[in-house]
């Protein structure tokens, strides 16, 4: 599974983070930042869905 984010889309919520800490942070200003650019470890699967299910933007994709 690998993760897209569309910065364009972002309004800085953060909840990807709360949900994903491993695989989101937040930059200076507060918009996402992802942290994992290739493939997102197994074990970090269903946070990656967790996070792309609950931006309020639609922000974040997956992609199988
Ligand atoms: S939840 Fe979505 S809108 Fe909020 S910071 Fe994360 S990517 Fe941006």
């Amino acid at each position: 599974m690998r993760l897209k984010l569309d910065r364009d889309r972002c309004v800085g919520h953060a909840r990807c983070v709360e949900l994903a800490p491993a695989l989101f942070d937040v930059d200076d200003e507060g918009f996402a930042v992802l942290l994992v650019h290739d493939d997102v470890p197994r074990e970090l699967e269903s946070d990656a869905r967790l996070a792309a299910e609950n931006c309020p933007e639609g922000a974040i994709a997956s992609e199988e």
